[in-house]
Order: C-alpha cells, then structure tokens, then sequence
C-alpha cells in the first residue's frame, strides 16, 4: 500500500535531473498521437516550450487510430523519433509497446509520455502531476482534503489516485455508470488508507455529496466545445461549503457553465488548461532529460493558447 501524507512537491519518479547548460545543439524529433488528433494543443504547446528553451525540434500531429499502434511503434524505432506524447484513445494500450514504465504510470495504468532511451522506449504519466501544480496555482493542495470527482473515466483513475498519493482524505467518485465508479473506489481501497465512496450521478446525489466536499472535480466532458450535452443545472453548487474549490477539467471553452456557476456563487475555480499545460511541461523535462523554471513558460503560454 502507497504511504499516506502529504508529502512536499513532487511524488512521482519522473527523470527530473542533468544540468541547465546540456541542451545546446540537442535536435529533438517529437510526436503526438491520438484519435482525433487534429484539434489538439500539443503542438502548440511543446513548440513554444523548445522555442522558449532554446531547443532545435521537430514536433507533428499524427493520427493513429485504436488498434494501429504496432505501425507507429514500428516508426518511432526506424526514424530515431526521441519521444512521444500520448493522447486518447491510446493512454493504456500503448502500455504493452514499451521496455519500461515508471511507478506512477503503473499505478494508473496509463501512459501519456513515451521517451526513446536508444531505443527502450519509456512510459510516463505526468496528467496527475500537471494536475496538482495546477491546483497549487490558485493555492490548494490535496493535502487532507475531501474530494469530489463528478466522472469516472481515465482521466479519473488517475487523478483519484494521484490525489490519494498526495495525502487526500476522501475521495467521492459519482458516475452515469456506477460499476465504473465502484471499481475505481475498489483499486484506491486497496493500495491507499482512503476513504473512498461511489454513487450515481444524479442531481440529488450531487446536492448532497457536495455538502461536504473541499474540492470539486467535473471529469465528464458535459459543456465540453463539439458536446450537446451540458449540465441541465448547476443548482447543486449552492449546497458546496464557502471554500470549496470547483475544478473543470475541460480547458474549450475555459469558462463552462459549471465553472461560472461556481463564480457567481463567489467559490474559487480552477479550468482544464492548467493541467494541460503542466502535464505537456513535464512531459517535455522528461524527454530533455532536466527541469526548468514553469512558472513563466506556464504564464506566457497560457496567454498564446
Ligand atoms: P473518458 O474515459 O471517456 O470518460 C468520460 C466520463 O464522462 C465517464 O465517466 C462518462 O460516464 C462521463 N460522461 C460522458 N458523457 C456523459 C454525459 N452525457 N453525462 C454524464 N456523464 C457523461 O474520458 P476521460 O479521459 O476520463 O476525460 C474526461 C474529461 O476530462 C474530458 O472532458 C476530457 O477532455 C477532460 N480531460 C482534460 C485533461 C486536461 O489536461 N485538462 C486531461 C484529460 C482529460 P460513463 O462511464 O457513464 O460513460
């Protein structure tokens, strides 16, 4: 079982190391994959990161659909490509591809960064990571805090464990399909000394899970950009305490209905593109092999997406 508290900074078994001056002349040949792929911000992203570093790249989108990875793995190897970012539908396929995975990674069971280390390919998690820093950002850490995820998908496995990790109380995971929801609650029950609830996601269920929650996580795609659906209401945000935290993983558009809800209310809010930032930045100090100051890229990136 993973050791509760809260520990300070980082807990993961990212490469974070070498020196600052090591990167002079250093090509970097990056990819990302998924399906769909064409709207995704990580070009974007890792090409201001190696602009602002200093880091002569190439960085492309490709579009490869489920159950077509062994061609793209096949790529990687034969064109020397030095590392990947991994995006939906891919994140727990591409696991049985590679030589190595970190600990972290293995616990989600999802990969979203893979590092060509001359040819052993390595497989990262870095979205809970990018997902705690973010939460820093507006001064809120996990620590002893009761946690709320509306959703259980991927994206949920991960974070409710990585906020487990980070010395969370409780966490409540509220889901359309509930099975889904149990089987999260029963991998943090047994790896982590939480206290862990599932239920449906009816509006009743919210109101009344909410009353108690320090943080708020909406990890469904309801007021996502191309989604029909929205929340119907978000009536239930009156019941959260005064200092809970009301967190949107959706960053298109940054200020859903959920999240201006919560304003209106006065209660601090939290959109998906910080996390999305932090995990790309990770993401690229494990492919470069050191860390770098976030803080300023984070800031100006914010500002050109
Ligand atoms: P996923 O595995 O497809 O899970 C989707 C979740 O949303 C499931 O719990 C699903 O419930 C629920 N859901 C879907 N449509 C719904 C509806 N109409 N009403 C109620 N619940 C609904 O997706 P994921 O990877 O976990 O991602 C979830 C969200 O997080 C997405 O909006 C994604 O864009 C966002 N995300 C953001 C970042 C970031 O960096 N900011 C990173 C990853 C994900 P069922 O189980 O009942 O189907």
């Amino acid at each position: 079982m993973w050791g509760k508290g809260c520990p300070n900074g980082h807990t993961g078994n990212l490469p974070f190391a070498g020196s600052a001056d090591s990167l002079d002349g250093l090509q970097k040949n990056l990819l990302v994959i998924g399906d769909p792929i064409e709207h995704s911000l990580s070009p974007k992203i890792h090409s201001f990161v190696m602009e602002q570093l200093g880091v002569p790249y190439t960085y492309q989108s490709v579009q490869v659909k489920k159950g077509e990875l062994a061609p793209f793995i096949d790529r990687v190897r034969s064109e020397n490509i030095d590392g990947f970012n991994v995006t939906m539908p891919h994140k727990v396929d591409i696991i049985e591809y590679l030589d190595w995975i970190d600990a972290e990674a293995e616990y989600f069971n999802s990969v979203n960064t893979v590092k060509n280390d001359n040819g052993r390919l390595c497989g990262y998690s870095t979205d809970g990571e990018g997902f705690v820093r973010s939460m820093a950002d507006v001064g809120v850490t996990p620590c002893d805090k009761k946690i709320l995820f509306l959703g259980a998908g991927g994206v949920v496995n991960t974070l409710a464990q990585k906020l487990a990790m980070s010395g969370a109380r409780k966490i409540v995971i509220l889901n359309r399909t509930v099975e889904t929801a149990s089987n999260i609650c029963d991998i943090l029950s047994d790896r982590f000394s939480i206290n862990c609830e599932f239920a449906d996601l009816e509006f009743a269920t919210i109101g009344e899970k909410i009353k108690t929650a320090d943080i708020v996580i909406n990890a469904t795609p309801l007021g996502m950009v191309g989604v029909s659906n929205d929340w119907e209401s978000c009536e239930f945000l009156k019941s959260a305490p005064g200092h809970a935290l009301i967190a949107d993983l959706i960053y298109n558009p940054r200020m859903t209905k959920l999240l201006s809800s919560g304003k209106k209310l006065g209660l601090k809010t939290l959109d998906g593109l910080g996390m999305l930032i932090y995990q790309a930045l990770l993401a690229d100090e494990v492919y470069l092999g050191r860390t770098f100051k976030f803080s300023e890229i984070a800031r100006t990136l914010e500002g050109t997406l």
